[in-house]
């Protein structure tokens, strides 16, 4: 039976089982009904990956080799994430739609068993832990040709929405302490699927740069009384020159130390921990900017822009009070036909040395006609 659920702005989501047990969800504007059958043969799922930790650094790293066997760059005929037609049977079912998010076929990070502990962070002696957590893909369209920036802003908002509720339903779960939706574009940076879609990890212990940004955040907290990504506004507001837009609810800017050639970080004026906290007014609100922003880095070199788009949020269950949702976009085109790449002082050192001043990008960015 499909199950559905009214969401805001109208839009309705209704859940559907594919063949071999994972969820589909179909965010619609026009109240659809979804009721085509996944008719493709059951294939076996991957088993769960390792969690090992790296003793030096005190972080966990995921081990999923069964990702090896992907799917990679297939021609817009085998797409797995276009609709279903009479030619070809894949993720999605159904013959249109608008935005859905199915589970992952190989997930890096799979729920685990009820019991499931992490286990205790003690240098080289540390424990095994299962890869516990969460993977699921989010398509923005149906066709296959179009990029983030194209979508229409009513398109947007459904994204955001979706984006919502899979942070409010995932959150519930309690091997989930961080969410992170994202989108990677482009082939330079590893993309194995052409068509526009965006992924949602939701990991069982904090990311290393959220762990970061919430022990900085809580120093600074504990000497100053105040919240650091606040002040991190203001001080951008009062500079002015690293600003690329700006709206009633939104803006953008290339931070101060940004780490790559264009960095964009895109804030609601009005701080939140994380998208579930959004008004109604802020929702309203974020398509025109992010449009805007995604035409401006197209824009930049005339070229598709590889860049990855992702949702820094608060942690599910600490640090709600000191960190703030924030849309980091980061590139790693330079000029056309040059890309920075991570090389000894970045991967090596974890020490960014950007040739490029953060005010000349923000100019850049800026100066795009739209
Ligand atoms: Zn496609």
């Amino acid at each position: 039976m499909a199950q559905s659920k009214r969401l805001s702005a109208g839009i309705t989501r209704t859940n559907r089982e594919m063949a071999d047990g994972r969820t589909i969800r179909y965010y619609d504007t026009k109240h659809q009904t979804r009721t085509s059958h996944d008719r493709r043969p059951i294939e076996e799922q991957p088993g769960i990956g390792e969690l090992r930790l790296d003793p030096l650094v005190n972080e966990w790293v995921a081990m999923a080799a069964h990702r090896q066997g992907r799917v990679f760059l297939p021609p817009k005929e085998l797409c797995p994430l276009c609709p279903t037609t009479s030619e070809l049977l894949t993720e999605i079912p159904e013959s249109d739609y608008e935005v859905v998010v199915f589970d992952n076929r190989s997930p890096s990070l799979r729920p685990p068993d009820a019991d499931w502990a992490l286990p205790d962070v003690a240098g080289p002696d540390s424990d095994l832990g299962t890869a516990a957590g969460k993977c699921e893909v989010i398509c923005f369209t149906a066709d296959h040709g179009k990029s983030f920036k194209d979508l229409s802003p009513d398109r947007v908002h459904v994204l955001l929405e979706a984006w919502i509720d899979r942070t409010e339903e995932l959150s519930l779960e309690p091997f989930i302490e961080h969410i992170a939706p994202f989108e990677n574009r482009g082939e330079e940076i590893g993309v194995t699927l052409a068509h526009p879609h965006g992924q949602i990890y939701a990991y069982s212990y904090l990311p290393p740069r959220v762990e970061k940004m919430l022990a900085t955040a809580n120093s600074y907290k504990a000497s100053t009384g105040k919240i650091l990504f606040d002040q991190i506004l203001a001080r951008e507001i009062r500079d002015h020159k690293r600003i690329i837009a700006r709206n009633n609810d939104w803006i953008a800017y290339v931070p101060y130390a940004s780490r790559y050639p264009f960095e964009i970080h895109i804030a609601p004026l009005e701080p939140v921990a994380d998208l579930t906290e959004l008004t109604q007014v802020a929702r309203d609100g974020f398509a025109p900017i992010a449009l805007e922003i995604m035409k401006r880095l197209d824009g930049v070199f005339g070229i598709e822009m590889a860049y990855i788009a992702a949702w820094h949020q608060a942690p599910v269950r600490v640090g709600r009070d000191v960190l703030r949702l924030h849309w980091q976009i980061t590139s790693v085109r330079r000029a056309p036909g040059k890309l920075k790449y991570l090389a000894g002082s970045e991967s090596a050192m974890g020490a960014f040395i950007m040739d490029m001043r953060p005010e000349q990008s923000a100019a850049q960015l800026r100066k795009v006609k739209l």
